[in-house]
């Protein structure tokens, strides 16, 4: 893999941090004749993996509340758009019939101390990010099976297998996604579905960029160190994630070399989950 150095971004990298480019892809998968759904392609992790999933082959459709960036990337070929409101679960459900993979990727972040932490948000949290996936892969299964064939990606995220303070319904509906993905393993594997999760630390997006401010309140600090000081302090590696890198691993998970890799949850982390 070829690298070049860090550009400086506005959350700050360290000068000099190599990151890969996105440039070459290193992995190599051909799928052809698949249909892939992603939800929040529309920006971030998203958007990565339906470019990364269109140019591997696979006839992407599109999810995201956002119609209008979709409608950009469909005009570059990328794939179909869907706006699509996930918590609308009826409608979720729908979005997922018919593809023979799915990422489960839309979701959103809210930072606030427990006591704080405004229980409709925390609901509305849980829907969008457990309870859409559960439905959107409801609507897949029935036509994996029949093929003998699918593959179901969840982002979940180091929040997924660690906590962090001020995020309780982010941390709740990322662990209660993990424990989804590992119940489609077992009941898919009989019927050539895998289900994973890829596990992220902070990554280069719109998401992490709108957490700045709300990190620094809830922290006490000034928003110029909450990268440093918040966002990378348990991360050794010192620099944020780009989604291409995130967008790598899920075509891979999605190609037929990673048919036995099944029920995991593969961290893409600078080791924060390993300390
Ligand atoms: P992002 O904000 O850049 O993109 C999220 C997309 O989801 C947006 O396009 C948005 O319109 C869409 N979306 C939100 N609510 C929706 C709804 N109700 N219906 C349809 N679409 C909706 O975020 P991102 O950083 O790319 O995050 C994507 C996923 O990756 C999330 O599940 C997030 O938890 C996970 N993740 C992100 C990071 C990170 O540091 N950015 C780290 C680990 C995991």
């Amino acid at each position: 893999m070829t690298t070049h150095d860090s550009p400086s971004g506005p959350v700050g990298q360290a000068p000099g941090t190599p990151v890969p480019t996105t440039a070459a892809h290193t992995v190599r998968v051909d799928l052809t004749g698949r249909t892939a759904l992603v939800t929040g392609a529309a920006s971030g992790i998203g958007r990565a993996c339906a470019l990364r999933l269109s140019a591997a082959g696979a006839t992407v459709r599109m999810a995201d509340l956002d119609g209008r960036a979709l409608a950009e990337l469909a005009d570059q070929g990328v794939g179909e758009p869907v706006e699509i409101d996930l918590t609308d679960l009826d409608a979720a459900e729908e979005a997922g019939r018919g593809a023979d993979i799915v990422v489960n990727n839309a979701g959103v972040q809210t930072v606030a101390p427990v006591q704080d932490f405004p229980p409709e948000r925390f609901s509305f949290i849980l829907r969008l990010m457990v309870e859409s996936p559960f439905r959107v892969v409801r609507g897949a299964l029935p036509h994996m099976y029949e093929r003998g064939w699918g593959r179901v990606v969840n982002i979940s995220s180091v929040h997924g297998l660690r906590a962090s303070a001020y995020k309780a319904a982010y941390v709740t509906a990322k662990h209660g996604l993990e424990g989804f993905s590992k119940v489609v393993a077992l009941e898919g594997a009989a019927h050539g579905v895998t289900s994973n999760c890829v596990n992220p630390g902070y990554v280069r997006t719109p998401l992490v960029e709108r957490q700045i401010a709300e990190q620094a309140a809830a922290h006490g600090i000034p928003e110029e160190r909450v990268a440093a000081e918040v966002l990378l302090a348990r991360s050794p590696v010192k620099r944020l994630i780009e989604p291409a890198e995130v967008a790598e691993l899920v075509v891979y998970l999605c190609g037929d070399d990673a048919s036995f890799v099944n029920g995991a949850s593969l961290t893409v982390d600078g080791a924060w989950s390993a300390s």
